[in-house]
C-alpha cells in the first residue's frame, strides 16, 4: 500500500491510522505483544504464575489471544463450548466447523497447552438451538440463550478445572459496540459493570479478563493472518441483524471520518469510570443455585437451570424470522 514500516522502513503489512503507525510483519507482531503485555500488567489482569483458561470460539480474536498469552509465557489452556448451533440444518454445523479451528490451533501448540471441549448436547441432552426453542419469542432468543449458556458453563468449567482466571477475546470493537448500546439506552448500571476485569467472588464467580480490549478488530484479524493462524471467517448464523452489528457499522463509519473515534469513546469511558463519574458497580448478593450450585441472583434455580428445564417445543412449530 506504499506505507513503510516506521521502525525499519521495510514494507508495511498494516497501517493503523488511529495510531498514525504503519508496521512491517515482524514489528507489528512485536507491537501487539508488547502492548498486550503492558495492558495486562497495567490492569492487573494476570499474574505471571496464574493458570489461565482462554475461552476460544474458533474466531480470530480468541485464537490470537491464546497465541499471544502463550508467546508472553503464560500457562494458558483453551476451552471451546460446543453449542451445537446449526446441527439440524446442516450436518457439519457452524459449531463443529468452529471447533475444527480451535482443535487445529491446539494441535499446533501441543503439548505446551491443551484444549478442553464441552459439548452442551452431550451434557444436557439438547443443543443451544434446541434449548432456546423451549421458549417463546423471536430470533434474538437464540442469542440470549447462547450468551447465558456460555457465561454459566465458562464460569463453572474455569472453577471446576482449577484455573485462576478466564480470559475472553473481546476486542475494542466489541466493547465500543456494547458501550454504545448502553449509552443509547442510558443503562448506567450495565455501564458500571462493563469492565476489563471482573473479580472473583466468594460465592464462586471466577475472575474474568479481556486482554484484547485495546486492539481494533482489524488489528486482531491482521495478527491472526501474519501469525498464520487459520480461523473461522463466517459469522454465527443467528448473529445476522444483531443490534450489536448495527452499532459496529455506525462506529466504523464514524471511524472512517475520524480515526481514533472507537479508541477515544471506549478509553474516555474507562477514565470517567475511574474518576467516579459513573455509579459504582455494586455486585448483587449472590446465592448458590439449588440445582447446579453456580452463583445466582435469584432464589431457587439459576437462570441457566430454568432455561434448560423448559420443555422443548417440537421442531416443526419453530419460526425463524
Ligand atoms: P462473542 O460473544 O461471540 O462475541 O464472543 C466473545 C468471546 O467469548 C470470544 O472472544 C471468546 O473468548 C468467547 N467465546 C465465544 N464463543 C465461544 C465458545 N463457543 N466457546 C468458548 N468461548 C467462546
Ligand atoms: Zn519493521
Ligand atoms: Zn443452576
Amino acid at each position: 500500500m506504499g506505507y513503510r514500516c516506521r521502525k525499519c522502513s521495510g514494507d508495511s503489512v498494516i497501517n493503523m491510522r488511529q495510531h498514525r503507525l504503519a508496521l512491517c510483519e515482524d514489528h507489528f507482531i512485536e507491537w501487539v505483544q508488547k502492548h498486550a503485555a503492558e495492558f495486562i500488567r497495567k490492569h492487573r489482569m494476570l499474574e505471571p504464575e496464574d493458570r489461565v483458561l482462554v475461552a476460544v470460539s474458533g474466531g480470530k480474536d480468541s485464537l490470537s489471544l491464546w497465541s499471544i498469552l502463550l508467546d508472553l509465557g503464560y500457562q494458558a489452556d483453551g476451552i471451546y463450548i460446543d453449542l451445537g448451533i446449526d446441527r439440524d440444518r446442516d450436518e457439519s454445523g457452524y459449531s463443529k466447523r468452529s471447533l475444527q479451528y480451535a482443535v487445529e490451533f491446539a494441535q499446533s501448540v501441543s503439548p505446551r497447552a491443551k484444549l478442553h471441549v464441552l459439548d452442551i448436547k452431550a451434557v444436557y441432552g439438547r443443543s443451544v438451538t434446541e434449548i432456546a426453542r423451549g421458549g417463546m419469542g423471536a430470533k434474538r432468543k437464540y442469542c440470549s440463550a447462547c450468551g447465558l449458556v456460555k457465561r454459566h458453563e465458562l464460569n463453572r468449567m474455569t472453577r471446576e478445572l482449577g484455573y485462576a482466571v478466564l480470559a475472553t477475546g473481546h476486542n475494542l470493537d466489541d466493547e465500543a459496540a456494547v458501550l454504545m448500546g448502553n449509552s443509547l439506552n442510558w443503562e448506567v448500571e450495565y455501564m458500571a459493570r462493563q469492565a476489563l476485569v471482573l473479580p472473583a467472588s466468594s460465592t464462586g464467580l471466577v475472575k474474568k479478563v479481556k486482554p484484547l480490549a485495546r486492539f481494533y478488530e482489524r488489528e486482531m484479524a491482521a495478527y491472526a493472518i501474519v501469525r498464520g493462524i487459520p480461523y473461522i471467517m463466517e459469522e454465527c448464523p443467528f448473529s445476522e441483524g444483531a443490534t450489536s452489528l448495527g452499532y459496529k457499522e455506525v462506529l466504523n463509519s464514524m471511524e472512517r471520518k475520524s480515526s481514533g473515534t472507537k479508541l477515544k469513546f471506549y478509553f474516555e469511558f474507562l477514565k470517567a469510570k475511574k474518576k467516579g463519574l459513573l455509579p459504582n458497580y455494586v455486585p448483587p448478593e449472590l446465592r448458590l443455585c439449588e440445582k447446579c450450585g453456580e452463583p445466582t441472583g435469584s432464589t431457587g434455580l439459576c437462570a441457566f437451570c430454568r432455561l434448560i428445564e423448559r420443555p422443548a417445543r417440537p421442531v416443526g412449530v419453530d419460526t425463524l424470522e
